[in-house]
């Protein structure tokens, strides 16, 4: 029986043969991936192979997927290939280093091949106890916590702005409070992101407040703020657009009205986002639920058919799930042991992907594919 698979994964490497067997060898190593040893590949490329059962390599400085059965692979010369790593569901205890071993065995990898391999075998550390991905403790305006439906077909995208589609250009007010603050920009931050985010510019009393807060006088905030310029990434239109061909497209953007007033998010995105919701409108900033419920709500689903893609974990993945909504998170950066802990959760409502194009090609997939259960987050 397949295990129950948790988090999906994009990745891509090169093939390399070792004795008669096709091995699948990762860019990047996987980070924390070492106590799952089997889990299930979706191939795109060279070959397309649904369901592939995969052992889990992972040594110092390599990740290897082990073929579990016989594949179509090309076996002259080195090929790229590319798919989708379903995890199972749960880690398994570490059985390190006799599993792994008989692993390096069974694969027929010649350890010389690699260095340090042996170091891999020992020392894992062990599993550490998960915490949900609701709000953190440091986010005591999050009361609500959505139920998760493993079923809800996607029926809205919502989409983060900053560092997700483009970056802006020049300071943010929060940078600039950062200035006049004797607090540790760190705790500036924080104060900005649950308090400025979701300020409303009329509301001189909460605007006192924060000055208050961070300890300045209320004359002193910089109304004179020239907004940053945003600008979006190369490929972001593109990216956006081919998402809206299969469903409909919104932003959810954690930002102040100071920041965003130079520019026009929608007309930049323009003509496929339905709407654009800042955090500054909305009255809610993530990883509150309420932001994406409220989202939901305004367009007339449950949060559970939500989608939301952005880069950050705190922010975007955790206010996602914490409204019970899908997460799509963008990351160049391999998940640790704790996030993939967390990820393990919510099992099927979050995919891990290295970019935009590739969040694109997952949404497609995932809105445009009937139901698959070789595809869907949860296999049995
Ligand atoms: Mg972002």
């Amino acid at each position: 029986m397949a295990p129950t698979s948790t988090v999906q994964l994009g990745v891509r490497g090169r093939t390399k043969m070792s004795g008669e067997k096709v091995l699948l060898v990762l860019d990047e190593q996987l980070r924390g991936h070492d106590t799952f040893l089997t889990a299930i590949l979706h191939l795109d490329q060279p070959v397309r192979a649904d369901g592939l059962q995969v052992r889990i390599l992972t040594f110092d400085d390599v990740t290897v997927l082990s073929p579990l059965q016989s594949t179509a692979l090309p076996e002259e010369g080195e090929k790229e290939w590319s798919g989708t790593l379903l995890l199972p569901h749960g880690l398994r205890p570490p059985r390190i280093p006799n599993d792994l071993a008989a692993a390096v065995a069974e694969a027929g990898i010649d350890p010389d091949a690699w260095s340090g391999p042996e170091a891999a075998a020992v020392g894992l550390p062990r599993r550490s106890r998960h915490r949900p991905a609701s709000c953190r403790a440091d986010q005591p305006h999050c009361p609500v916590v959505g139920e998760e439906d493993v079923s809800a077909p996607v029926r809205l995208v919502s989409l983060d702005v900053g560092y997700t589609l483009g970056e802006p250009t020049g300071r943010t007010v929060t940078q600039r409070l950062v200035e006049l603050s004797a607090l540790p920009p760190r705790e500036v931050k924080r104060i900005t992101q649950r308090t400025l985010h979701v300020l409303s510019p009329g509301d001189d009393g909460a605007l006192a407040g924060l000055c208050a807060e961070l300890g300045i006088g209320a004359g002193d905030f910089p109304h004179d703020h020239l907004p940053a310029h945003f600008t979006l990434w190369p490929g972001a239109v593109e990216a956006v657009a081919r998402i809206a061909q299969v469903v409909p497209v919104v932003t959810l953007s954690n930002v102040s009205h100071w920041d965003e007033a130079g520019s026009d998010i929608a007309a930049l995105l323009a003509p496929h986002i339905q709407a654009h919701h800042p955090s500054w409108r909305l009255g809610f900033a993530k990883p509150d639920p309420r932001a994406v419920q409220a989202v939901a709500d305004r367009h007339g689903v449950r949060p559970a058919e939500v989608l939301h893609v952005g880069d950050s974990l705190d922010y975007d993945v955790r206010g996602a799930l914490a409204a019970g909504a899908q997460a799509l998170w963008i990351t160049r950066e391999s998940p640790s042991r704790a996030v993939l802990g967390l990820l393990a959760e919510h099992p099927g409502r979050v995919t891990v992907v290295r970019g935009l194009a590739e969040a694109a090609d997952h949404i497609h997939q995932a809105v445009t594919s009937p139901p698959n259960p070789g595809r869907s987050c949860t296999t049995s």
